[in-house]
């Protein structure tokens, strides 16, 4: 689904998919609209897509920006991030974790 990119504001660039999954949930359940940029949705946005490099982000409205932003200070400070399963040797790691402490695998690695 195509959106403009003028009327919104890239909030969030994650390291990995499950943190994606994370911030929507956070902002959805404020009634925040977002949409995730990848590779494969903004081949055409090239600016923007070497500015920021290959790592999916999380945009929301200009209007709703300061409030998005909050939710997420908040969230951080929680430290609730959810806990995932590293793909290089199955250990489970907590949600601040981006990378594998035993192994070293980042959690955005998918092979
Ligand atoms: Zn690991």
């Amino acid at each position: 689904m195509p959106f403009c990119v003028k009327d919104w504001s890239c909030l969030h660039t994650a390291d990995n998919p499950t943190e994606i999954g994370f911030v929507r949930g956070l902002l959805e359940a404020e009634d925040i609209e977002t949409r995730v940029r990848s590779m494969e949705l903004w081949a055409a946005a090239v600016e923007i897509y070497f500015a920021e490099g290959a790592r999916p982000s999380v945009w929301v409205r200009d209007a709703d920006l300061d409030r998005a932003r909050k939710v997420l200070a908040q969230a951080d400070r929680r430290g609730s991030a959810p806990d995932w399963i590293c793909s290089g040797c199955g250990e489970r790691l907590e949600g601040q974790f981006t990378a594998c402490w035993r192994c070293g695998r980042a959690g955005s690695a998918d092979d």
